[in-house]
């Protein structure tokens, strides 16, 4: 049996008020009602109780804040009124927080996960209001607040080849706000010519060169996992050892489960999906559509996803040959690649060469400490 499914993405709405060009969510006029909220969380709780582990709800969406009045409060105030104990975040744009709200969020022990791609020009670029105005000065207003009751919030940040050339400036903003780590990737749905993409290798390299120099100093610097993981993999390809640890490491099972795991995502009709992604974009065809609230979870879909999974290597779209990572590799992101060739095991080439960037950038951070 695989394990039941005690932690998810409750996508409540389709709707965003944001446009941001690289958006993947279909958005449309379809909520998630509190009836079908409840039905998810009991669906949780029942899960997590057998498992004995605590159920977890990542709010998500569209944005989910568009839904605070009408569902996100009442159903955290019923489960804390309750005392379950419930892990609850929600993954927003941040435009739709104020004070009222962060204090109320904060003090019914909401998680927070900010999106937002950085310094105005950037910002104002990438992610839109709909109708047109950028978001930046909305935000400007509301990160301080954000920043005081949940000091460790991570900016999750997206690369667009129109204007990755401010991705360092975007990253020193940041830190001036006051955020300690930051996570960025590149949008790997749109075209990357030689020219975005070389703007966005002399931005990765400006942060390596920053990295390495605050370390050499002995002072602390704003953060970034992923090439913190690379920094890590440098010394790991060395060895078959490592190697070994990172393919290990790479597969579904170690990363968000592929729907094979206690992870999951509910969509706002009650279906639930393998990934968050496919919540607005695929039905019950789609192979990452592993069951609902009313009809419950089909093991066989589970394993049918899994299987197809591992029925092979990954592979980038253009090939593996000369790629350090061969044979080590951590297969990206499944949804994605699905998206983009139909296949969960064939890699964007914009996600490979971003993976070989980190390592270089790793490389030259690791020249300084000799
Ligand atoms: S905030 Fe998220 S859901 Fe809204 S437009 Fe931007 S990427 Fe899409
Ligand atoms: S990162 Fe891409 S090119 Fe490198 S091994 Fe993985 S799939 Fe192949």
């Amino acid at each position: 049996m695989l394990p039941e499914i005690s932690s998810a993405m409750l996508v409540v709405t389709h709707r965003c008020n944001l446009e941001c060009r690289y958006c993947f969510v279909k958005q449309k006029d379809e909520d998630m009602d509190l009836e079908t909220a409840r039905a998810a969380a009991r669906f949780l709780a029942g899960n997590a109780r057998r498992a004995g582990t605590a159920p977890a709800i990542n709010f998500f969406g569209g944005e989910p804040m568009l839904r605070w009045e009408g569902l996100l409060r009442p159903l955290a105030r019923e489960i804390r009124a309750e005392g379950r104990p419930f892990r609850l975040s929600v993954t927003t744009n941040g435009t739709l927080l104020t004070e009222e709200r962060m204090e109320e969020m904060h003090r019914l022990g909401f998680g927070l996960l900010l999106s937002m791609d950085g310094a105005r020009g950037v910002q104002d670029a990438n992610r839109p209001f709909h109708g047109g105005g950028g978001s930046f000065e909305r935000l400007e207003r509301v990160i301080p607040g954000a920043l005081r009751r949940w000091p460790g919030v991570t900016l999750r940040m997206t690369a667009a080849p129109w204007s990755c050339g401010g991705l360092f400036e975007s990253i020193r903003w940041a830190e001036g706000m006051g955020f300690r780590s930051f996570f960025v990737i590149p949008d790997v749905f749109s075209r990357w010519d030689g020219g975005s993409w070389g703007a966005l290798e002399r931005e990765v390299m400006r942060y390596a060169a920053y990295v390495r120099s605050r370390r050499e100093a002995g002072r602390a610097y704003i953060r970034f996992s992923a090439l913190e993981g690379a920094l890590d993999d440098a010394d790991k390809l060395r060895t078959a050892e490592g190697r070994a640890s990172l393919a290990a490491r790479g597969r579904a099972e170690n990363k968000c489960g592929l729907g094979a795991g206690r992870f999951a995502s509910i969509a706002p009709d009650g279906g639930i999906y393998a990934c968050q992604e496919l919540c607005s974009n695929a039905g019950p065809e789609s192979p990452f559509y592993i069951g609902s609230l009313a009809g419950g979870v089909s093991e066989e879909r589970r394993r049918a996803l899994m299987a197809e999974y591992f029925s092979e290597r990954p592979r980038g779209e253009a090939g593996c040959g000369g790629c350090p990572y061969e044979g080590a590799c951590d297969g990206g992101c499944a949804a994605n690649n699905y998206f983009a060739a139909g296949r969960v095991n064939i890699l964007p080439a914009a996600y490979c060469r971003w993976k070989r960037l980190l390592l270089r950038a790793a490389e030259r951070i690791k020249e300084g400490e000799g």
